[in-house]
């Protein structure tokens, strides 16, 4: 990665500069294709954390918090412009910290690159409105940033949750704290380089590396952070919104989920068969919205079966530059979880499995990506997220059925229909309970221009869209009494 990688991976980014963390603290940094360290990142802790509010909240005093937002929108979008020009080296640096496949991290980049564009662009067109009131009185609203807005990140996908969440952010006005995942910080680190030579004022965004007890726990309770944007597990999300609720500041959850596809007797299966598999399998089924639950009706359940369970067949797991199917998971420990789930499955019948390629390094944390059959709605398989390549396939006879399971579990985040009836597309569009629905598609993880969230446990708030400039700002009503 050496000649890939033109910065230095140890500092914290705090008001513009690279610094040693200050307690000087380092971390591990793996990679999970060969399990070997190849460096160490920041370990940033409290202090790092303090210094880089303050930052923030000197930005917003300073040159940043003047800026027109045309002037933000541009530096935005100048920013999507030098990750298109570096995206070969942003995606090895992706696909050897994350261990995904370079195809794969490379549509991170563009991602990415996107987002900037997108907020970029629409910065200066957030608006208020007038509204009718007393005789006498004009009355409008305006979109104001909360200020400093604190985000936590995960390492699934990060180019992607840091152009959505610190891009929309950015475009509002606000100054960012970002604090990236241990387990993959370095296009954090990027990004933040992009953005200092677009010309993003210092304080304006702050990258602190570190543990997630330590400089995220330090975030998300800091008293000087007005908005938290968190993405990642349920259990982190309740400390998160926890912490923050000391100190009353709004928070955006984007948790996990268990999100399935509906696939009718009608459906067109040749359209469908690549987003059933893809949708699941994308990353090595370290999505959120991965659709690990297909309910098939049972007319068409063997033949479906029988075609998934061949794509399965066919699937290969290896180092993340082979750029196969699949790569490893990011950790022994996500390996240790998600072989667990399969060992609960013991006695499930499998429909299709992949292969590990014979010279995978052996440190490597590999799993076979693996669809089960007939797999009872209520098993441990079809409840929990399990964060892996792993499928489930549920066979259904009615509509009604077909409902109920879809919505059967804690979570709401993605779901699909897959029929060719125009009235059971529309039912079920209300019907399923999630905060995207698709109808004869899948859009695991994409489209930047559509606001994304979930519901239950899933989450709440929306990022994404244009709906996320909403979310990153506040709303003030001015009524004026002129006579
Ligand atoms: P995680 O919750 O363990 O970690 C996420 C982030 O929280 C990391 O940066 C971590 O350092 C930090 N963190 C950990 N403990 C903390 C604490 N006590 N206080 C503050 N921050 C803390 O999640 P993960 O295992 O890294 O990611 C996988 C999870 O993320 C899955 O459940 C997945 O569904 C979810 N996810 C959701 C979305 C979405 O948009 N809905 C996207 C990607 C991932």
């Amino acid at each position: 990665m050496d000649k890939h990688l033109w910065y230095d991976t140890t500092s914290v980014f705090v008001n513009g500069r690279w610094q040693a963390p200050a307690e000087g603290g380092q971390l591990p940094l793996e990679d999970p294709s060969t399990g070997e360290e190849i460096g160490t990142i920041a370990r940033g802790t409290r202090a790092d954390i303090d210094a880089a509010v303050a930052a923030a909240q000197g930005a917003l005093a300073g040159e940043w918090g003047r800026m027109t937002a045309l002037e933000r929108g541009r530096i935005l979008t100048r920013i999507g412009q030098l990750v298109l020009e570096r995206i070969d080296d942003l995606a090895v640096i992706e696909a050897t910290d994350v261990g995904k496949p370079l195809t794969q991290a490379r549509n991170d980049a563009l991602a990415l690159a996107r987002y900037m564009e997108f907020y970029g662009g629409a910065a200066d067109k957030v608006m208020g409105e007038t509204i009718p009131y007393l005789d006498g009185y004009t009355v409008y609203t305006m979109r104001e940033p909360h200020g400093v807005t604190g985000h936590i990140v995960p390492w699934n996908y990060p180019m992607q949750i840091i152009g959505r969440s610190v891009g929309a952010a950015l475009a509002m006005g606000n100054a960012a704290v970002l604090k990236p995942a241990e387990e993959a910080c370095l296009t954090a680190l990027a990004f933040a380089h992009l953005a200092q030579e677009a010309g993003l004022p210092a304080g304006a965004l702050n990258v602190v590396p570190g543990l997630g007890e330590e400089a995220g726990a330090a975030l998300s309770g800091h008293a000087g952070v007005n908005h938290i944007s968190f993405t990642g597990s349920v259990g982190v999300g309740k400390l998160v919104q926890a912490a923050a609720a000391e100190n009353v500041v709004p928070v955006t959850l984007e948790l996990g989920g268990k999100s399935p596809q509906v696939v009718f007797d009608d459906a067109d299966l040749d359209a469908a068969l690549p987003f059933l598999v893809g949708a699941c399998i994308q990353n090595a089924g370290q999505t959120c919205s991965a659709s690990s639950r297909v309910l098939i009706q049972r007319g068409i359940y063997e033949e479906l079966l029988a075609r998934m369970g061949d794509s399965y067949n066919g699937m290969m797991s290896g180092p993340a530059r082979a750029d196969l199917n699949l790569g490893p998971l990011i950790s022994a420990r996500q390996k240790e979880i998600v072989t667990g789930y399969m060992e609960a499955a013991a006695d499930l019948p499998i429909a299709g499995q992949g292969t590990i390629i014979d010279d995978a390094p052996a440190g490597g944390h590999y799993v076979p990506a693996t669809l089960y059959r007939d797999v009872p709605p209520d098993h441990k398989l079809a409840q929990e997220e399990i964060f892996g390549p792993v499928q489930v396939a549920i066979p259904f006879e009615t509509e009604e059925e077909a409902i109920a399971i879809a919505n059967g579990t804690d979570f709401g985040l993605v779901a699909s229909v897959w029929s060719e009836n125009g009235a059971r597309q529309m039912r079920l569009a209300k019907k399923l309970k999630a905060g995207q629905v698709f109808i004869n598609n899948y859009g695991a993880g994409g489209g930047v221009e559509l606001p994304f969230g979930g519901i239950g446990k899933s989450g709440h708030g929306r990022e994404k869209g244009f709906e996320a400039l909403y979310g990153f700002s506040t709303l003030k009503t001015v009524a004026t009494r002129h006579g």
